[in-house]
C-alpha cells in the first residue's frame, strides 16, 4: 500500500489518527455545547447549530481518515463506496423522515432511531468477536467484555426501542404487560448475563454470544412491554440513555473516541432526564428502568361513575363570556386537531373582552416534553400566559372556566384521589376545582394511560364532543 500524499498513517508526529482524534473531541466539545445550549429555550437554535457543525467535523474527519488508510491501496474505493453510499442513503432518508414527520409522531421516530443504535452496537459487538484483534492475553480478555457487554446493551437497546415505537405509534396496546413473575424473569436475565460475560470471557464461544443476544432481545422486549402508558415519556428518555451507553460501548470495540464521548453524553444526559421526570411525575427511577419492578396490576374493571352531561359550542360560548377567568389546559388531543391556532384566537378575543386567560401546561402533556409550548409558541400565544402545572395549580380552585382541549390523563382526578389506580401519585392539573370545566373531545375514551376518567363524570364538569379544532372554531362564530 501506498502512503498517503498528505501524511504519512503509521509515523511521524502527525499520524492521521492524531488529526483525526483531534478532530473527535473537537466535535465531542461541539456535542457538549450544543447540549449547554438546548437546555434553554432562547439558546436552543444555538445548540442545534453546534450540533450539526459537530456532526459535520465528524463526518469529515472519518471520511478523511478512511481515505488517509486506504490511500492508493485495493480497499480505497470500495471503502470509499461503501462510506457514500451508506452516508447518502442514512441522509436521504433522515432528510425524508424530518421533513414529513408531524410533531405528534416525534416520539415514535425518536424510539425507531434508538432501536438503529442498538442494532448497529449488537453488529459491531459481533463483528468483534469474529475479527478478532491481535491483543495481548489480558488485553483480549478486555475485549471479549466488551464485545459480550456492548452486545447485550444493543439488543436490549433495540427490542425496548422497537416496542416503544409499537406502543408510541398505537401499533401495541399502551398497556403494561403483566406476566407472572415478571420481576423474577427481569432479574434472571440478569444474572444470567452476568455469568455468560464471565463464561465467554475464559471461553470466547460462538454459542454464548448467540444466547446473550437472544437472552437481551428479550429482556428488552419485556422490560418495555411492561411499562404502562403512563410512563411512557420516562421510558423514551431512558432507552435514548441505553442507546448512549450502547453507542459507547461500540466505541470502545472500535477504538473511536468520538463515540465513547458521544455515547457517553447521551447515556449520562439520558439517564439524568429520565431521573428528572419521574420526579416531576412522582414515580419511582429504579421501578421504571427495571420494567415496572414493583408494580403491581390494577385488578379493577371499569368503574360506573353515573352520567356524563354535554354542552353545546353556543353554550361553551356564553359560559366564556360572562367569566372572569379562564385557564386553558391543552393535551395531545389539541396537537392531533391542529388546534392550536383558533385555541390561540379564542384566548386573544377573551382577553380584548377583559377576561383574565391562562394557559395551564402538564409537564407530560402531550406525546413529548415541551409538546404544548411549542405549539402555542407557533400559534404566538404569548409567553407570560403560559404557565407550568406547579404554577397554577393553586389558582385553579379560583377560576370560572377550565377548558380541557384534547386533555385526558393529565387531568385525571384518579392519580390524586384513587390510590389503586395505575396513574396513583402522579401529578395532575386540578382542574376539577374550577367552577365550571368543559372537556373537548370526540368520545368518552380513555387517554394514553389506558384509565377512566372521573372528571367526566363530575356535577362542574360538561363535555363538547367532536373534533377540538371544529369546536373551537363554532365557539369563535358564536361570538
Ligand atoms: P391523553 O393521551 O391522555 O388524552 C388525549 C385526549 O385527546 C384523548 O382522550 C382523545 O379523546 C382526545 N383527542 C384525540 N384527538 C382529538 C381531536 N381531534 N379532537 C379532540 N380531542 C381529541 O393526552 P394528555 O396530553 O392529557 O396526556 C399525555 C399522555 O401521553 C400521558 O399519559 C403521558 O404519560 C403520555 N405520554 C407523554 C409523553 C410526553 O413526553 N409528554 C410521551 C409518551 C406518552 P377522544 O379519542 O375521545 O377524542
Amino acid at each position: 500500500m501506498r502512503s498517503s500524499p498528505v501524511f504519512d498513517t503509521a509515523s511521524g508526529p502527525l499520524t492521521a489518527d492524531s488529526i483525526a482524534g483531534a478532530a473527535y473531541i473537537v466535535a465531542g466539545l461541539l456535542f457538549i455545547l450544543s447540549l449547554a445550549g438546548l437546555s434553554q429555550h432562547e439558546r436552543a437554535r444555538g445548540g442545534v447549530i453546534y450540533g450539526i457543525s459537530g456532526m459535520i467535523v465528524a463526518l469529515a474527519a472519518t471520511i478523511w481518515l478512511t481515505l488517509q488508510k486506504t490511500w492508493g491501496g485495493d480497499q480505497m474505493l470500495t471503502g470509499l463506496i461503501f462510506l457514500l453510499v451508506a452516508v447518502l442513503i442514512g441522509g436521504a432518508i433522515g432528510l425524508w423522515r424530518a421533513r414529513v414527520v408531524e410533531m405528534t409522531g416525534m416520539p415514535e421516530l425518536i424510539a425507531l432511531l434508538h432501536s438503529f443504535v442498538g442494532l448497529a452496537a449488537v453488529l459491531v459487538g459481533w463483528n468483534g468477536h469474529l475479527e478478532e484483534p491481535h491483543l495481548h492475553e489480558d488485553l483480549l480478555a478486555i475485549h471479549h467484555a466488551e464485545v459480550f457487554i456492548g452486545v447485550f446493551i444493543g439488543a436490549v437497546t433495540f427490542t425496548g426501542s422497537i416496542v416503544a415505537f409499537l406502543k408510541l405509534s398505537a401499533r401495541m396496546k399502551s398497556a403494561p404487560l403483566t406476566l407472572p413473575g415478571k420481576n423474577a424473569i427481569n432479574l434472571g436475565a440478569l444474572v444470567g448475563f452476568v455469568v455468560l460475560t464471565v463464561w465467554y470471557v475464559n471461553d470466547t464461544q460462538l454459542w454464548l454470544l448467540i444466547v446473550v443476544t437472544l437472552l437481551a432481545l428479550g429482556l428488552g422486549w419485556h422490560l418495555v412491554a411492561s411499562i404502562g402508558g403512563g410512563d411512557m415519556p420516562v421510558v423514551v428518555s431512558m432507552l435514548n440513555s441505553y442507546s448512549g451507553w450502547a453507542a459507547a460501548a461500540a466505541g470502545f470495540l472500535l477504538n473511536n473516541d468520538l463515540l465513547i464521548i458521544t455515547g457517553a453524553l447521551v447515556g449520562s444526559s439520558g439517564a439524568y432526564l429520565s431521573y428528572i421526570m419521574c420526579k416531576a411525575m412522582n414515580r419511582s427511577f429504579i421501578s421504571v428502568i427495571a420494567g415496572g419492578f414493583g408494580i403491581t396490576a390494577s385488578a379493577k374493571k371499569d368503574a360506573d361513575y353515573g352520567e356524563h352531561r354535554e354542552i353545546t359550542a353556543q353554550e361553551t360560548a356564553e359560559l366564556l363570556v360572562s367569566a372572569s377567568t379562564v385557564v386553558i389546559t391543552p393535551g395531545y388531543g389539541m396537537a392531533v386537531a391542529q388546534a392550536q391556532y383558533p385555541v390561540a384566537e379564542l384566548a386573544h378575543k377573551l382577553r380584548e373582552r377583559g377576561v383574565n386567560v391562562r394557559f395551564g401546561i402538564h409537564p407530560v402533556a402531550g406525546r413529548l416534553p415541551g409538546h404544548m409550548n411549542v405549539l402555542l409558541a407557533e400559534a404566538k400565544v404569548p409567553y407570560d400566559i403560559v404557565l407550568e402545572m406547579d404554577e397554577i395549580n393553586d389558582d385553579l380552585g379560583d377560576t370560572s372556566v377550565v377548558l380541557v382541549i384534547g386533555a385526558n390523563d393529565t387531568v385525571n382526578p384518579a392519580a390524586a384521589e384513587d390510590p389503586g389506580s395505575p396513574i396513583a401519585g402522579m401529578p395532575v392539573l386540578k382542574v376539577w376545582e374550577a367552577e365550571n370545566v368543559v372537556v373537548f373531545k370526540r368520545s368518552m375514551a380513555s387517554g394514553y394511560a389506558g384509565v377512566q376518567n372521573p372528571l367526566f363524570y363530575r356535577e362542574n364538569s360538561q363535555m363538547l364532543f367532536g373534533d377540538a379544532k371544529q369546536r373551537v372554531e363554532d365557539i369563535l362564530r358564536a361570538f
